[in-house]
């Protein structure tokens, strides 16, 4: 990017991170929670290295990513780049078995274990690297067919294998809400928030963790109990309209 490009973009993330603070203090607001409970992050997928250091520096911490391959592309480009370096990276896409080793070390959260098979291939190789990857567990809370993850009923019949898992350690769960309508988002999120509270009380597990909630439906994810949104393009693009 040329200089004059950047301090635009740069002010342009500063202003909208901005407006995205306050909305979410908005909805932290109306639902009696405490904004230290909401963590943020910005999903990364759609830009390259010179954009996440520049939102690095007007005050994004962590990042999401959905391939491997540019996780990888965004760790190595960043290395080199002073502070920005610091960035984490959390892989919220589908994974498949044969990346698992591409993301296991490089990032603080695995948001997308969308089936046991997956959770297995995942605890298996974490156990020969003798370490413990942090994960949530994805629940396709809507039923929709387009959508990944564990059905309710399943997360309930396997969960306490989930949990007895070696290698990983699963922190708590994600769902991703149906397009373009607010209120099926809303039951949505609160399904999450409910088979969460079900698991808990069934198996004692803490599962403090619920992601949920991105660009268009972020503010309703968190009045139902989020505590992570991954944001893309309400971060990065300067022609998506906040409501
Ligand atoms: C792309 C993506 C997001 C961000 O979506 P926006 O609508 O751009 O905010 C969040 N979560 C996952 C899993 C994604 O793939």
């Amino acid at each position: 990017m040329e200089d004059d490009q950047r301090d635009e973009y740069l002010s342009f993330l500063k202003r909208r991170r901005e407006e995205i603070l306050r909305r979410v203090e908005g909805a932290c607001e109306r639902s009696g929670r405490d904004v230290s409970d909401v963590q943020l992050v910005a999903v990364s997928k759609t830009v390259g290295v010179d954009e996440v250091e520049l939102a690095w520096q007007a005050g994004w911490r962590a990042f999401g990513e959905n391939r491997p391959q540019e996780l990888k592309r965004k760790l190595e480009g960043l290395a080199p780049r002073g502070e920005a370096a610091d960035a984490r990276f959390d892989m919220i896409g589908n994974l498949q078995v044969n990346k698992i080793n591409q993301v296991l070390g490089n990032v603080r959260l695995i948001h997308s274990v969308s089936s046991m098979h997956l959770a297995e291939a995942i605890s298996k190789r974490a156990e020969v690297r003798e370490t413990v990857a942090d994960v949530l567990v994805e629940v396709n809370v809507s039923g929709e067919e387009s959508k990944s993850g564990l059905s309710p009923e399943e997360a309930h019949a396997s969960f306490g294998q989930l949990l007895a898992l070696p290698g990983i350690s699963v922190r708590g769960l994600m769902t991703m809400a149906p397009r373009g309508d607010a209120a099926r988002a809303r039951s949505t999120f609160a399904g999450l928030r409910e088979l969460r509270d079900e698991l808990r009380a069934d198996l004692g597990c803490e599962l403090e963790v619920l992601s949920c909630g991105m660009s268009d439906d972020f503010t309703i994810a968190i009045e139902e109990g989020s505590t992570l949104v991954r944001l893309g393009r309400c971060v990065f693009d300067p022609g998506y309209a906040l409501d």
